[in-house]
C-alpha cells in the first residue's frame, strides 16, 4: 500500500512539474510573441437586421505559435492574465483593431464600428480608461465607433473599478456592451444604473433554440426588457436560418454567428465589406 502510495504520489508530482514547465515555457513565448508578431486578429461581422448590411466587426485574437500552430484565445488568455501579459496584450490589440477600423472608414466605410474585448484582470487598474481614450485619439477614430465588451461577471467581480472605467469611456463616448449576457447573475435593470448601450445575448441560449421554448421564452424576455431599458441587443452564435426567423420576429437588432460568416481575415474582410451583399 506505502509502495503504491508513493508512487501514485510521485507520478503526481512529476506530472505536475512537467505541466507547471509547459506552462512557463509558454508563457516565455508568450511574452515574445508580441514582438514576434505572431498575434493577429480575426474580424467576425455583426450584420444589422433591418440593413442587412455589416454594422461592425467583434476583434478576436489568435496566436501563431511557432510549434503548435494556431492557438485560440481560450488556450491562452489566461495564461496571460496569470502571467502579467494581459495589459500588453490588450494594448496591442486595441491599436491594431482601432487602427484597422481607420483604414476601413478611411476607404469610404465611414459608419463601421470595431467591438473589442477586455479581461476582467484589465478592469482591475482605473489607468485602463485614460489608455483606451489616448488609443483612440492617436487613432484618430471617433470614440462612437469603438465598443468594449465586457462581460457582466468581470464587472460584478470589479464594481467600483470596472465602473469608474465604463464612466470615463462612457463619458467621451465610446460604447459598452454587456458581452455573455444572461450566463451571469445580475438582472437587466439593475444593470441599467451604469452606462452600458449594448447587450450581447450568449450563444448558449442559441444552441437549442428556437426547438427549446424555454431558451426562446428567455431570449424574447432579454430582448424586450432590454429595449424597454432604451440597449441595443446582438445575438451571436446565430448558426441556421430558423434562428435568424425567430431572432428577426423578436425584433433583435444585430446578429452574429458563423450563418453569415466565422472570423475572417483582415484581407477577408476588406473584401467582404465591398462586396455586393453589403452595399
Ligand atoms: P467571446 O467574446 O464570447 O467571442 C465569441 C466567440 O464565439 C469567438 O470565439 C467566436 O469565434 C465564437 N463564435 C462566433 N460565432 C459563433 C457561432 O456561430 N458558433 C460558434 N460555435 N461559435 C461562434 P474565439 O474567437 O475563440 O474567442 C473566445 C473568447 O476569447 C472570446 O469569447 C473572448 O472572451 C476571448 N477573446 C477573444 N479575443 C480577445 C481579446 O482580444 N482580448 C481578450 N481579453 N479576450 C479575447
Ligand atoms: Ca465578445
Ligand atoms: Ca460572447
Ligand atoms: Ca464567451
Amino acid at each position: 500500500k506505502t509502495t503504491v502510495g508513493r508512487d501514485v504520489c510521485l507520478y503526481f508530482s512529476k506530472e505536475m512539474n512537467q505541466r507547471s514547465k509547459t506552462q512557463l515555457r509558454m508563457e516565455g513565448q508568450l511574452h515574445r510573441a508580441i514582438e514576434r508578431g505572431e498575434l493577429f486578429l480575426e474580424y467576425q461581422p455583426v450584420v444589422d437586421m433591418s440593413t442587412g448590411r455589416i454594422s461592425s466587426f467583434e476583434a478576436l485574437i489568435r496566436w501563431r505559435h511557432p510549434e503548435l500552430g494556431l492557438v485560440t484565445p481560450d488556450n491562452f488568455i489566461p495564461m496571460a492574465e496569470n502571467a502579467g501579459l494581459i495589459e500588453s496584450i490588450g494594448d496591442w490589440v486595441l491599436e491594431n483593431a482601432c487602427r484597422q477600423l481607420k483604414a476601413w472608414q478611411t476607404r469610404g466605410h465611414d459608419h463601421l464600428s470595431m467591438a473589442i474585448n477586455l479581461s476582467p484582470v484589465q478592469l482591475r487598474k482605473a489607468e485602463l480608461a485614460e489608455n483606451i481614450v489616448s488609443i483612440v485619439e492617436q487613432t484618430g477614430i471617433s470614440p462612437g465607433s469603438l465598443t468594449i465588451e465586457i462581460t457582466e461577471s468581470a464587472l460584478i467581480q470589479n464594481l467600483d473599478t470596472a465602473v469608474s472605467i465604463i464612466d470615463r469611456l462612457s463619458s467621451v463616448g465610446i460604447r459598452v456592451s454587456l458581452d455573455d449576457f444572461g450566463t451571469g447573475y445580475s438582472s437587466l435593470s439593475y444593470l441599467k444604473r451604469f452606462p452600458i448601450d449594448i447587450v450581447k445575448i450568449d450563444r448558449s441560449f442559441l444552441q437549442d433554440f428556437p426547438s427549446h421554448a424555454h431558451d426562446t421564452a428567455i431570449i424574447s424576455a432579454i430582448i424586450a426588457m432590454a429595449h424597454s431599458l432604451g440597449l441595443h441587443v446582438i445575438a451571436e452564435g446565430v448558426e441556421t436560418e430558423e434562428q435568424l426567423k425567430v431572432l428577426q420576429n423578436l425584433k433583435c437588432d444585430e446578429i452574429q454567428g458563423y450563418l453569415f460568416s466565422r472570423p475572417i481575415s483582415r484581407e477577408q474582410a476588406t473584401a467582404l465589406l465591398s462586396s455586393p451583399s453589403n452595399i
